[in-house]
């Protein structure tokens, strides 16, 4: 694959500035490469405490 030039309509990573193909390949690409933001987003969104249920990593 050639990328001869830059598209500015290409979905752009705002954590690294990388520009992916479609927003298919960014999303994938934070989901690997920003794992831990993501996943820090996620679960501070879903701030649900159940009290019993604690899982240490
Ligand atoms: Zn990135």
């Amino acid at each position: 694959m050639v990328l001869s030039m830059v598209d500015q309509h290409k979905p752009k990573c705002y954590l690294c500035n990388e520009t992916f193909e479609n927003i298919e390949e960014l999303r994938k690409h934070q989901e690997v490469t920003h794992k831990e933001f993501i996943e820090y987003h996620k679960s501070s969104h879903e701030h649900s405490s159940a009290p019993g249920d604690v899982t240490v990593f």
